[in-house]
């Protein structure tokens, strides 16, 4: 990579971002087609959000991805949002369109590549949601799209409740919420075939999400968590004979999505695979855990 004064410059905002796989990943797709451009990472404190948004504007950043804690903050920031962004309520990836930015969500595209990858189509799954905020927006958001039946269940009811009705209107799939409660993972979890865990539980929050009890072999359990790579509830899928799959290609297949949003084109993937597993082999043995993208 060579740097010079027509050298366009992406980046990521979010606090603590030191750690972030991004700058890796985007930068092994830029390398390897030998584009003009850098993508860097921005620590932004807190209450720095507003001045930020505005300091990448003025200097003709190209775009940026956004983590936590800013995806939901950042949207009034912005000039415009695209339609899933603005159903999803939380914004990664910026597009600078000449001063004007507008905000997309991958998350949701991201994720359902990955599963389509895992398990073919996602048509006439029975799937079940564990978590309510806005990886499980954005992945709802997608999978709604197609006929299927989707449960969310989250320790708050409420917020799956407002989850489901958000999309229920425009939607194919048949979507309910419920509780975390056993007696509600008893009646749902066993006759599911995908069950997603979009909630820190098994990384930051240490446990399983659900009841390894009702984990069966013919289950495809997706935990969006992609460090540690195995979860605890990975561990009791594999063990139960389960298909298993960690959040790793949601990662790389988000990060893809918002470089074809920056740069117009297709990203080697593979690639970006392997910078994603590289960084996170490293952090593996500095036994320090990378942040969220
Ligand atoms: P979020 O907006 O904070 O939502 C987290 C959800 O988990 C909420 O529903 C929260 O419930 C629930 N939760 C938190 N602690 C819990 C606990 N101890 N027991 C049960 N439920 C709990 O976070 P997010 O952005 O949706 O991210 C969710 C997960 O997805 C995280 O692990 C994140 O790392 C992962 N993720 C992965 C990728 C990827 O590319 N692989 C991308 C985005 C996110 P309350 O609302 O009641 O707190």
């Amino acid at each position: 990579m060579r740097i010079s004064g027509s050298t366009a410059l992406y980046g990521i905002i979010g606090y603590p971002v030191e750690h972030s796989l991004s700058p890796a990943i985007h930068n092994a797709a830029i390398n390897e087609l030998s584009l003009d451009a850098v993508y860097v990472a921005f620590s932004v404190k807190p209450d720095g959000l507003a001045k930020a948004v505005d300091g990448l504007r003025v200097m003709g950043v190209r775009g940026f991805n956004v983590t936590m804690p800013f995806k939901a903050e950042v949207m009034v920031h912005l000039d415009a949002l695209d339609d899933e962004a603005a159903a999803v309520k939380a914004v990664n990836t910026v597009v600078n369109d000449d001063g004007k930015l507008i905000g997309y969500n991958t998350d949701g595209v991201g994720a359902l590549e990955a599963l389509r990858r895992a398990v073919g189509e996602v048509s006439g799954l029975d799937i079940v949601v564990v978590g309510a905020g806005g990886a499980a927006r954005a992945l709802v958001s997608r999978l709604s799209g197609f006929q299927c039946d989707i449960t969310v269940l989250s320790r708050d009811p409420g917020k799956a409740k407002l989850l489901v009705e958000n999309f229920k209107g425009r939607a194919n799939a048949n979507i309910a919420y419920g509780d975390l409660s056993l007696q509600t993972q008893r009646k749902v979890i066993p006759r599911a075939r995908l069950i997603i865990n979009a909630t820190p539980v098994g990384m930051t929050v240490p446990g399983c999400p659900i009841d390894p009890g009702l984990i069966h072999s013919g289950h495809v359990v997706f935990d969006m968590i992609y460090w540690p790579p195995e979860t605890q509830l990975l561990r009791e899928a594999r063990l139960k004979g389960a298909s298993t799959l960690n959040g790793l290609s949601m990662l790389v297949h988000q990060a893809a999505h918002s470089f074809n949003l920056w740069f117009k084109m297709a990203p080697p993937v593979e690639v970006m695979f392997r910078a994603a597993w590289e960084g996170l082999l490293k952090w593996g043995e500095a036994g320090r855990q990378p942040s969220q993208r």
